[in-house]
C-alpha cells in the first residue's frame, strides 16, 4: 500500500471506472498498488452502490457438494493434487448427491454447484445420468458443474444432459505466472480456451483467481481483470490463496484480506451486473471475511451441503472453515451473518442479470 500517491489521482481512477466500467493496464496497476484505507472504503461505497442497484440487499446462495477429491492434475498450490498420497480420497455415490439436493432444497437452496477434482470416475455418460437425475427431481433448479478442463464436446453434452452454469476459474491470466503454478501438463491457453468454448455452448461461465497467490503481481492482477472484461462472465470466483501443509508452496504466504475486498470492490465497477461469491476463503482468513467481502460489493454464499464426514478430506488449503458443521447449522449461521450487515438471503435461482 501506498498512502503518499495522491487520493485525488486515485480517486479519479475510481470514478473512470465507475463510469466507464474500463482501464488499461497502466491504470490497473496504478490503482492496485497505490491503495490504502480511504481509498478502499471510497470504493466499496461505489461497489454498494452498484450493487444494490440490480440485486438490491438479497444474497443468493448456491449449495456446494464436493463431490469427488480425486484429482488427476498437480496444481502447485491445492490441498488434493495427486501427488499429496496422505490425504483420504473420496468419491460420493449418485444417491449421496441427491440426498444432499434433497436437504438443500429443503433448505432453501435453488442452485446445486457440483465441485470436485479432475476425476476420470466419472465419465461423461455418468455425469450425464447425474445431471439428469437432479434435473429430474429439481427441474426448478440451477445446476452448475465445475469440474474443470474437459473437451468441447463434454461440456456440450453436460449442457445437453441439463447443466446450466460452469465455473472455471482461469487463475491467472499471465501465461508465464501460470505456468509457476501449474505442471507442464496444464496451460493458461487451454485453460482459457474452455472458457470461450463453455460461452460459446450457452453457459452461464464463472471464472476468476486467487489474489495473492506465489509470485503473483500488480501487473499480473491488472491482466487479470483485462482478461476477464473481455470474457465478460456471468460470475467471478476470486479468493485468497491459503498455503495447504502437504503442498510445494506449503511455506508461502497467504494473500491478504485487504487485497481481496479491494479486487472485488474493483470488479464490482467494471462488470456491475456480475454475480460475485465472498468466499469460504475469504471467511477461511478473517472471522468476518464474508460479511466484508458482502460490504465490499459480494453478493453470493457458497455454503457447503456436503456430508459431514467427507468435509475435512476436501480441504484444498489448511484451516477451512465449517467443516464441521451440518447443512442447517451452516444456512442458519450465515442467514444471522447476513442479516448482521443488513442484507438478507433469498430462496430463489438467482441467475445473473449479466
Ligand atoms: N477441479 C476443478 C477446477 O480445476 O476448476 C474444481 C476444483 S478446484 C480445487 C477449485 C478452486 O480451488 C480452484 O480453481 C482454485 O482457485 C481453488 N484453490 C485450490 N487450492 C487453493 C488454495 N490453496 N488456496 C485458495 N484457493 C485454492
Amino acid at each position: 500500500m501506498n498512502e503518499s500517491l495522491n487520493n485525488t489521482t486515485l480517486k479519479t481512477l475510481i470514478d473512470k471506472l465507475h463510469k466507464e466500467q474500463n482501464l488499461s493496464k497502466d491504470e490497473w496497476v496504478t490503482l492496485i498498488t497505490g491503495r490504502n484505507s480511504e481509498l478502499s472504503e471510497y470504493l466499496f461505497s461505489l461497489a454498494r452502490k452498484e450493487q444494490q442497484k440490480y440485486y438490491g440487499t438479497d444474497i443468493y446462495v448456491r449449495g456446494l457438494i464436493e463431490f469427488t477429491n480425486y484429482c488427476r492434475n498437480d496444481c502447485l498450490y491445492c490441498g488434493i493434487r495427486k501427488s499429496n498420497k496422505d490425504l483420504h480420497r473420496y468419491r460420493l455415490s449418485e444417491d449421496t448427491i441427491l440426498s444432499c439436493c434433497r436437504e438443500g432444497y429443503r433448505l432453501g437452496f435453488r442452485t446445486f454447484v457440483l465441485q470436485g477434482g479432475e476425476d476420470g470416475w466419472f465419465t461423461d455418460k455418468k455425469m450425464i445420468h447425474l445431471i439428469q437425475e437432479i434435473k429430474k427431481h429439481y427441474p426448478d433448479c440451477a445446476l452448475t458443474l465445475s469440474i474443470g478442463e474437459k473437451s468441447h464436446e463434454s461440456y456440450q453434452a453436460f449442457f445437453d444432459a441439463g447443466a446450466d452454469r460452469y465455473l472455471l476459474r482461469h487463475e491467472t491470466y499471465n501465461h508465464q505466472h501460470y505456468s509457476m503454478l501449474h505442471p507442464e501438463s496444464l496451460s493458461a491457453a487451454h485453460r482459457q480456451q474452455c472458457l470461450w468454448d463453455l460461452k460459446e455452448i450457452g453457459y452461464q461461465v464463472g471464472t476468476g483467481f486467487m489474489v495473492g497467490s506465489p509470485y503473483q503481481t500488480a501487473e499480473h492482477l491488472a491482466e487479470d481483470m483485462l482478461f476477464m472484461k473481455e470474457l465478460n462472465p456471468q460470475m467471478i470466483g476470486i479468493g485468497p490463496f491459503i498455503p495447504h501443509h502437504a503442498t510445494p508452496f506449503a511455506s508461502e504466504p497467504a494473500g491478504t484480506l485487504e487485497l481481496t475486498l479491494f479486487m472485488l470492490g474493483l470488479i464490482r465497477l467494471m462488470i456491475p451486473k456480475v454475480l460475485l461469491p465472498a468466499t469460504t476463503a475469504l471467511g477461511t482468513i478473517h472471522p468476518k471475511g464474508r460479511e466484508l467481502g458482502i460490504l465490499a460489493g459480494a453478493n453470493v454464499i457458497m455454503p457447503n451441503l456436503s456430508p459431514t464426514d467427507v468435509r475435512k478430506d476436501y480441504l484444498l488449503y489448511d484451516n477451512k472453515i465449517c467443516t464441521g458443521d451440518e447443512s442447517a447449522q451452516c444456512r442458519r449461521c450465515l442467514e444471522t451473518r447476513m442479516k448482521s450487515i443488513g442484507y438478507q438471503v433469498v430462496t430463489a435461482r438467482g441467475d445473473s442479470l449479466n
